[in-house]
């Protein structure tokens, strides 16, 4: 499962981040995930929940903002949303499009308990 090798490599930077700020636990922790990015949000929620037990985030919640596949048509300007892989412009049939969204998978926000 590819999203488990994601979530490993999430919780290295959590942790780092909570070390920085001396954080006493994380609690919320905000994903984006594009529609290409190759990643199911499901699985990324059930490797989250089983990956966070022993570490310092075990009572966080994890928010995944699902991030829709757009394009912009480089002759027309006009920018669609996709929901197929078929690389034609709506509105004026030019396959020259420039992808503006979805294939991206970022660590949006953390959100920390931090010593009184
Ligand atoms: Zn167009």
């Amino acid at each position: 499962m590819h999203e488990l090798s994601i979530v490993a490599n999430l919780f290295e930077i959590l942790e780092e981040k909570a070390k920085e700020q001396k954080a006493n636990k994380i609690i919320s922790v905000k994903l984006k995930v594009g529609a290409l990015s190759g990643v199911v949000p499901e699985f990324l929620e059930t490797a989250f929940d089983i990956y966070k037990k022993e570490t310092i985030a075990s009572k966080a919640t994890l928010t995944i903002e699902n991030v829709c596949f757009k394009v912009q048509c480089q002759k027309c300007q006009a920018e669609i949303v996709k929901d197929d892989f078929v690389f034609i412009c709506d509105t004026c049939g030019s396959t020259d499009l420039k992808t503006l969204s979805g294939t991206e998978l970022l660590l949006e926000k953390i959100e920390m308990e931090l010593p009184s």
